[in-house]
């Protein structure tokens, strides 16, 4: 898959994207990434990129123009018409089944806002959607972008190993995941839960799906409403 970053700094979510999970899957060919600077298309001597809001007040607002001939270069680089999404706290929250969606797109660009925002009239004519990564307000949209690349990034067939594998990850069924042990198996803060090293296959998904639905009852109680539950799952919820 391809994103590209619109940002006044798309340095910053390049240099985000190049660890880990999402710097391996750019290694092995499943995702890039590519920068354009609204700067770079913006004309006169000191390649102008904000201004004053109509109305006063205070702050900067980013101006139509040079953001209009950097969604339009970035087009032209690529037939494949790219999803044009704006971060923004204004946005519907990002969730995993959204992530999944934006995942099996072939081609995103992703907006990065700075001072009070983006001219609405640009939004409203270039944007496809907005996404807000929670409800408080950064002073870029480089971390909501970084954030977004790394939820889909790690989605790519073959970026995750194995042992990483994301379909048991939180939200993937509705639920929180459930706690995880390592070596050793004695230690000064406490011993792994005997099931688990039991061998027995049945019981240790038995005991994990428990402890799913036990966390998310006491963490996130609002997600069991809409989670896909067994007759044994309820039977468990109601002891
Ligand atoms: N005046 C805007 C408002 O109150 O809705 C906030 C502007 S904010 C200081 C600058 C930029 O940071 C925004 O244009 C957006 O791109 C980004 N941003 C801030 N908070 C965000 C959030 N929670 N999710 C996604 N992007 C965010």
């Amino acid at each position: 898959m391809r994103i590209d970053i619109i940002s006044l700094f798309p340095e910053f979510v390049a240099q985000c994207a190049g660890f880990g999970v999402v710097g391996r899957a750019q290694e092995r060919g499943l995702l890039s990434l590519h920068g354009w600077n609204p700067r770079d298309h913006a004309e006169g001597g000191y390649r102008r990129v904000d201004d004053r809001p109509f109305g006063g007040g205070p702050g900067m607002v980013m101006m139509i123009d040079p953001l209009l001939a950097t969604l339009d270069a970035m087009q032209a680089d690529d037939a494949a018409p790219a999803h044009v999404i704006y971060l923004s706290p204004q946005g519907k929250a990002l969730t995993q089944a959204r992530a999944r969606t934006l995942a099996a797109m072939p081609r995103l660009a992703l907006l990065c806002g700075r001072y009070e925002g983006v001219d609405e009239r640009l939004i409203e004519a270039r944007v496809d959607e907005e996404i807000s990564i929670g409800d408080y307000v950064l002073s870029g949209g480089e971390l909501a972008a970084a954030v977004v690349v790394d939820a889909v990034a790690r989605l790519q067939d073959g970026a995750l190993n194995d042992a990483e594998s994301a379909a048991q990850d939180s939200f993937e069924d509705g639920l929180l995941d459930c706690p995880h042990y390592t070596k050793p198996v004695a230690h000064a803060l406490g011993a792994v839960p005997e099931v688990l090293l039991s061998g027995h296959h049945g019981e240790i998904a038995r005991w994990r799906r428990q402890q799913s639905l036990l966390r998310t009852a006491q963490r996130r109680p609002d997600l069991l409403e809409s989670a896909p539950l067994g007759a044994a799952d309820m039977a468990f919820l109601r002891e």
